[in-house]
């Protein structure tokens, strides 16, 4: 297999450094609605050069454990933040680096307390993305003006490589005009763009720092998005410290038409049998 190679990426946002280590944050296991196990996805970052990773199944956390257990395992050896994507009343949620079990359907505010609280950092995922049940701005506003720091997000997810696929077919001239009329698309609104626009305007004022996903099913989009990070420093500090830069892939993968249905079908199958949370 072909390892990252940093010139098939464009930096988005950041600086690198010259010693630099990297990142996927946001990846779907089988846990949840993704292709792959976490074992799989951590060979997988190991054979990329890849050194840390991060898991956001919706609403569990199984696969840190498995995969954390192998990490060491692994040569060389890739670091697994535990991590989880949950579904909070205002929308999409990321709890990173605490195992923490987070109740689903609560006030973004109490969800962001609960991780907060057990040592993690809350993230505002696909931010603004309205085809998906992202956080939206004004929450973030609201929720990071609290006088309690503790119901506050810590990161916000810019570039998010779905989000960005979307927006990329959106904006040729022949298919950005059917994706536009049809339902769904009245609700592409370039979210990315407002995002990294928030970040540069209103990212101090409300305190928060940028951590961007690949939101990854396949192992085919794992490393669509990655975050380069400072060698000698870990993936979560360096971010909470505002060090990180975000690489996003030039030729990001898209699905065929059989391998949508074929993932579709998986997803169908899933929904009768869904794993255990
Ligand atoms: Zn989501
Ligand atoms: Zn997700």
């Amino acid at each position: 297999m072909k390892p990252f190679i940093e010139s098939d990426y464009q930096v988005v946002r950041g600086i690198p450094t010259p010693d630099a280590n990297f990142g996927v944050f946001h990846i779907h296991t089988v846990d949840s609605d993704g292709k792959g196990t976490g074992i799989q996805f951590a060979k997988r970052a190991s054979l990329l050069g890849i050194q840390t990773i991060v898991f956001l199944d919706h609403n569990n956390g199984r696969a840190y454990k498995d995969a954390a257990a192998v990490g060491g395992g692994i040569n060389p050896s890739v670091i697994v933040i535990p991590g989880r994507e949950v579904n909070s009343l205002d929308g999409h949620i990321g709890s990173v680096g605490t195992e923490e079990d987070i109740p689903v359907d609560l006030p973004a505010e109490e969800t962001n307390r609960i991780i907060n609280e057990s040592g993690g950092s809350a993230v505002a995922l696909h931010l603004g993305d309205k085809a998906t049940d992202s956080i939206s701005l004004d929450t973030v506003r609201r929720v990071n003006s609290n006088p309690d720091p503790m119901t506050h997000f810590s990161f916000i997810e810019g570039n998010n490589a779905a989000t960005l696929k979307v927006e990329k077919a959106v904006a040729l001239p022949v298919l950005g005009l059917i994706v536009r009329l049809s339902p769904r698309g009245r609700k592409v609104d370039f979210a990315s763009k407002k995002a990294n626009k928030f970040m540069d305007e209103e990212g101090a004022t409300y305190d928060v720092k940028q951590l961007d996903g690949s939101d990854a099913h396949y192992w085919k989009d794992f490393a669509d998005v990655v975050t380069g990070y400072p060698a000698g420093e870990g993936f979560l500090n360096a971010a909470l410290s505002g060090k990180t830069w975000t690489l996003v892939k030039k030729r990001m993968y898209y699905p065929s038409l059989r391998e949508f249905q074929k993932q579709k079908r998986l997803l169908e199958i899933r929904k009768v049998n869904p794993p255990v949370v």
